[in-house]
């Protein structure tokens, strides 16, 4: 069967049976699948036509390390045969969940040492918010059960991570969102402040925040921002949660990007680049306060965990991710690479007259679209998306953001990206 034989039959049996997640049904079939990809390696992805895309976006923020590591391969090809699944319930364990465990406790900030493994983002949010809820009812304080969360934020899809989210297209799809969830300003830790003096601290369990806001928008925290939410959680008595789905494993020129502001925050959400993507991997990471404070007083079973937490697996790729990215200075090369791509990316501000503002952390970073390089002036109709379909003809694959009032390109390359990769990926754009 040729390629292109083999391209309509899919997109047909796509159009037919596939319900893609965070797709428009009708746009599909009007159009079928917009890419199908085929093969994959280092910063690049190719359809089933062979055509080449630099993947901009690291798919979804997600794969580190880049495509097509045999060495991950063969890992999980060596778990599956060795013992490709074993429950973690009941007290039972395996040594790659163990050792990653370890890792993890070793790599984070402070003393952050309580590893509890999710399949991803959401499971990793909705995991932390019902811990923090436990945690305060052992400790005698069941009222506090609020999740602040900042407007703009992402935090993913399951019950609790959708109504933690800032975002209110993903609220209005959903007609019941879970109770319990408060949003304030992103930008003002007085706002935060007020909050508090309105709800009462004692009816708040934590603070939950991206330390760099992704999906809405790569929203950089305004200078002494996070410090100071975590100063005014110390004197309140509520619990910090850093979501660094996005953020972990290298992704801001820094392991972690708590690091960047010198903050440890009490529970840390990690997941994606935990695993670059190659299995589904995610973990929820305690303080170790609160790690043994949990284990002296929850005296029963803990009654929370899925099939697949610490799927052994899924960590000893993990592991092998985390080793490749390590041996290789990937959050090094995050840093510099990035900062190199910022600074192309600005250099296109003369060049054309719709850049505005190139913002970045390591290889995280948006590109605002203006009318007006002056002003900043927005056009009527937002161009984001133009520009995004344009780049992806052309062979770069990258994200726009128009909620709000933005009218933004999103981008998160592959950590191992080389100076070539940046001179392709600003030549295309
Ligand atoms: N938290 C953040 C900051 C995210 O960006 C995402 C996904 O993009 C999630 C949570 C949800 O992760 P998942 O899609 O793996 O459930």
């Amino acid at each position: 069967m040729s390629n292109e034989a083999l391209r309509q039959e899919l997109v047909e049996l796509d159009k037919k049976y596939y319900i893609h997640p965070t797709s428009s049904l009708q746009d599909q079939q009007a159009n079928g699948p917009a890419i199908i990809f085929d093969k994959a390696e280092g910063v690049h992805v190719y359809d089933l036509n062979g055509k080449k895309y630099l993947e901009g976006m690291a798919s979804l923020w997600n794969v580190n390390i880049g495509y097509g590591r045999k060495e991950l391969a063969e890992v999980a090809k060596e778990q599956l045969e060795k013992c490709a699944y074993v429950s973690s319930f009941t007290g039972f364990s395996n040594e790659p969940a163990i050792r990653l465990a370890a890792k993890i406790a070793e790599m984070t900030p402070g003393d952050l040492n309580g590893v509890f493994f999710t399949s991803g983002g959401s499971e990793s949010n909705d995991s932390a918010y019902k811990l923090v809820r436990h945690y305060w009812k052992v400790k005698g304080k069941p009222e506090k059960t609020k999740i602040v969360a900042r407007k703009r934020a992402y935090h993913g899809v399951a019950s609790g991570s959708t109504s933690a989210t800032g975002i209110e297209s993903f609220h209005d799809f959903t007609t019941s969102l879970a109770p319990g969830f408060v949003h304030v300003d992103p930008d003002s830790p007085d706002a935060f402040r007020k909050l508090i003096e309105e709800e009462g601290a004692d009816t708040i369990a934590a603070f939950l925040t991206e330390p760099i806001q992704g999906a809405g928008g790569v929203n950089l925290p305004k200078e002494g921002y996070l410090q100071e939410i975590r100063k005014i959680c110390d004197e309140h008595d509520i619990l910090f949660i850093a979501d660094e789905v996005i953020n972990g494993f290298g992704r801001t020129g820094k392991m972690f990007a708590c690091e960047h502001y010198d903050i440890v925050p009490d529970v840390l959400l990690l997941a994606k680049g935990i695993s670059s993507g190659y299995v589904q991997l995610g973990a929820v990471v305690l303080r170790e306060k609160l790690h043994k404070e949990l284990i002296e007083l929850s005296s029963g079973v803990l009654m929370h965990g899925f099939t697949y937490s610490g799927h052994p697996t899924a960590c000893a790729v993990g592991l092998k991710n985390i080793e490749i990215m390590e041996n290789e200075n990937m959050v090094e090369n995050s840093k510099v690479m990035g900062d190199l791509l910022a600074e192309k990316l600005t250099e296109l501000q003369k060049e054309t007259d719709i850049v505005g503002e190139v913002r970045h952390l390591g290889l995280l970073g948006a590109v605002e679209l203006v009318k007006d390089q002056e002003t900043g002036e927005r056009f009527a109709e937002k161009i984001s998306a133009k520009v995004v379909l344009a780049a992806r003809e052309r062979g770069l694959i990258l994200r726009n953001v128009v909620y709000w009032e933005k009218d933004t390109i999103v981008y998160s390359p592959p950590l191992c990206m080389t100076e070539d990769n940046v001179n392709e990926f600003v030549s295309i754009l």
